[in-house]
């Protein structure tokens, strides 16, 4: 019987590849470089005792407080167990199996292309014009037949580079009336200015994802949010889970929202982007890097002669760092997420090191 359950399983499901997390890599690290992740924990208590019942589905306090900290509505915002259930309900919502597509723009992150495959939804991949990582318009509008979603990650995960609002408008442009535009804007607190949330009164086909995993330093608690247009928002409704957050995740994500809270954020926010500046700098006098892409999130993608022999000596050094080499147009790269300024200079050292050998 064993060996026949694979067979029962969906026949995409048999094919699918899952995603790598950063927890399923396995090494023996104690620096941890490789989920973007932020190095400093910031403690919070649960002030809860009672569990027995059953939370509210969207709750009422977390949903006020995130959308004060984005100046929408209420209704404007959903709450998801992570911006990756955002990322898997609209396609549940949106896309036909076998019918419907979406889009992305490799090298991208990787999720929307397996929520797709999950669900057996088409994709279409219109890849970002190679070094300055800027999406091919053209390309991309000739390509809309039978596209529900087109997925576009700003900053850009793995690259770091924004994509401009110009570009951004003019694709919700070319594209209104005929699919939505979802921006995941996981890293938008690194570059606030290039938020597209002061667009979403003006383009109902816009939706923006956003999450507590990264800025605020919250990846344990698994909280992210959808903002879109109420009718949207709506539809959303119909097919999330009856009770997707956790008592205890809302109590922790309220107090991450306070006023005093989110301005320690912006200040952690200010050491990351200032340790990033360093390391790129330091990087660049390591004679075996080869190319630095300009990062406007807590993550840099590098190019690298050896890159197979720098990854190895430090995961062997307990640092463990994203090897992106397979992905298109990302031959040699490896992607370093910024850590503490103890973990940058630690980093640092280790490639110097490599360099004598
Ligand atoms: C980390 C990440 C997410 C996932 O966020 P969660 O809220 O932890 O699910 C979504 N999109 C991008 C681009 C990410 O890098």
């Amino acid at each position: 019987m064993k060996s026949n359950i694979n067979k029962l399983s969906r026949i995409n499901i048999q094919n699918l590849s899952p995603y790598q997390s950063a927890r399923r890599i396995g090494g023996y690290g104690d620096t941890w470089l490789n989920a973007n992740e932020s190095p400093i924990s910031v403690p919070f208590k649960s002030r809860l005792e009672s569990f027995n019942r059953y939370p509210e589905c969207q709750p009422d306090h977390l949903i006020s407080a995130y959308a004060k900290y984005v100046s929408l509505l209420k209704k404007e915002v959903l709450v998801t167990r992570g911006a990756d259930e955002g990322i898997e309900l609209l396609i549940k919502a949106f896309c036909e199996p076998r019918k419907d597509a979406i889009i992305y723009c490799p090298p991208t992150y990787d999720m929307y292309a397996i929520n797709a495959k999950i669900a057996n939804v088409k994709i279409k991949e219109i890849p970002l014009f190679r070094d300055t990582w800027t999406i091919d318009l053209c390309h991309l509008k000739s390509n809309l037949n039978g596209v529900k979603l087109v997925y576009i990650c700003n900053p850009n995960n793995p690259t770091g580079n924004i994509i401009c609002k110009k570009d951004l408008i003019n694709l919700l442009k070319i594209t209104f009336g005929r699919c939505l535009i979802v921006i995941d804007e996981a890293y938008i607190e690194f570059s606030p200015d290039n938020s597209m949330v002061n667009f979403l009164k003006e383009f109902p086909n816009l939706i923006i994802l956003r999450t507590l995993s990264k800025a605020f330093a919250l990846a344990g608690i698994r909280c992210g949010f959808t903002l879109a247009n109420e009718d949207i928002i709506s539809i959303l409704h119909k097919v999330i889970s009856p009770y997707p957050i956790s008592t205890v995740v809302t109590d922790i994500a309220v107090q991450a929202l306070k006023k005093n809270q989110i301005k320690n954020m912006k200040n952690r926010v200010v050491t990351l982007n200032r340790n990033r500046i360093w390391l790129v700098n330091e990087l660049k006098n390591i004679h075996y890097v080869k190319k630095i892409f300009d990062s406007h999130a807590n993550y840099v993608l590098a190019e690298f002669y050896r890159f197979e022999k720098v990854f190895q000596s430090l995961w062997e050094k307990g640092i463990i760092i994203r090897n992106q080499n397979h992905k298109i147009n990302l031959q040699g790269c490896l992607r370093i997420s910024i850590g503490s300024e103890k973990e940058c200079i630690r980093l640092i050292e280790e490639l110097k090191n490599l360099s004598k050998t």
